[in-house]
């Protein structure tokens, strides 16, 4: 298949574009690089440096170019930051993505893999999470893929033919197995990177927020998945879409690992030490929160391949390792 990915020079979706090239899909990215990274895009895919929320722009690149599926990644994604600005997060996420649709539509781009957010569920009772809980973001990050959803699945009953699955990603983690690409988000305010930061010495100390939550050892639970069986799931899921498609799965590891669970891990990982201060809870942060991710093992035959944390954590680090700044050219 043709695909744009837009968010391509980011995180997971240069993982994505990897993945895609590797199954001998033609691919093209979009990504304005406000967060993204020039060097993590293959120099034989056309990158076009645009913002998706110029429309203009973004009908040129579709028009004509025959693009089977968009894989939607492009987004400002910080829980906090989408606290202290909550409209950037609308503009940039619920604004781009309309463009993004408007632009699908006049060229007759027929499906979508979105990227959505655990974040969409907001501080569920019950765990493991079902995609049939109840939806209630508590930021404006939550809310902007809340209202991405609901506008996706509004379009797929109104247009003909046009298919969608939002991915709703829990912790996304680790790096390219043949260590090719890698996380680099600045600020970084994922765990695993800021703690193998810390066994680096790039940080003094890793704050650790809140050791008395309900759960054994006190620290917050989460589920993980490595970046890059996030990429394989897009594939499938991308493969899989018929006309008038609305899926939604949950993409998760299916099993809780603690706070500090990650840092006892990455110390063992890097054989490096990891002080930790402990700070404040930070508001909205509930106990537990890890997937059910049953559907798409039924409906795609998906599961998690890397399960074991220590290769998830040895992936991110030994990218880490070889680029302690980062992809340093930009
Ligand atoms: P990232 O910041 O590394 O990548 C996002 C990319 O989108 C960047 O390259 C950025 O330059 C580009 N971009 C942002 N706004 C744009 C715009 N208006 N026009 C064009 N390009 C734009 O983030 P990531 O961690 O790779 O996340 C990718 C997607 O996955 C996001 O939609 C995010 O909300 C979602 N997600 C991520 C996680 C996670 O753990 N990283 C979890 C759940 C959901």
């Amino acid at each position: 298949m043709k695909v744009l990915v837009t968010g391509g020079a980011g995180y997971i979706g240069s993982h994505a574009v990897k993945r895609l090239i590797d199954e001998n899909h033609e691919v093209e990215v979009v990504d304005n690089l406000s967060r993204g990274h020039r060097s993590a895009v293959p120099t034989d895919v056309p990158l076009h440096a645009i913002d998706i929320r110029d429309n203009d722009a973004l009908a040129n690149v579709l028009a004509g170019a025959g693009f089977d599926c968009t894989m939607h990644f492009a987004a400002l994604a910080s829980i906090e930051e989408s606290v202290s600005h909550p409209l950037l997060y609308h503009s940039n996420n619920v604004q781009g993505t309309l463009s993004l649709l408007e632009a699908m539509q006049r060229a007759d781009v027929p499906r979508m893999v979105f990227s959505s957010s655990a974040a969409i569920y907001g501080s569920p009772e019950k765990t493991p999470i079902r995609e049939d809980a109840e939806t209630l973001p508590i930021n404006p990050y939550g809310r902007s893929k809340h209202v991405i959803e609901m506008a996706l699945a509004k379009h797929s009953s109104q247009e003909d033919g046009f298919g969608f699955a939002a991915l709703r990603y829990f912790n996304v983690a680790g790096a390219a197995l043949d260590g090719s690409l890698g996380e680099d988000h600045e600020p970084e305010t994922h765990l695993i990177p800021n703690t193998l930061k810390t066994a680096l010495g790039t940080l003094d100390r890793l704050t650790l927020f809140g050791d008395n939550y309900a759960t054994p050892d006190g620290t917050c639970i989460r589920d993980y998945i490595h970046v890059e069986d996030l990429a394989d799931a897009h594939v499938r899921a991308m493969e899989a879409l018929r006309p008038g498609d609305h899926r939604t799965y949950n993409l998760g590891m299916g099993k809780g690992i603690s706070v500090l669970e990650i840092i006892e891990a990455a110390r063992a990982v890097t054989g490096h030490d990891v002080p930790v201060e402990i700070g404040a809870r930070r508001p909205g942060d509930p106990d537990e929160l890890w997937a059910d991710p049953s559907l798409i093992a039924q409906e795609l035959g998906w599961r998690a391949r890397i399960t074991d944390l220590h290769t998830m954590i040895e992936s991110a680090w030994n990218w880490m390792r070889l680029h302690p700044t980062g992809y340093a050219d930009d």
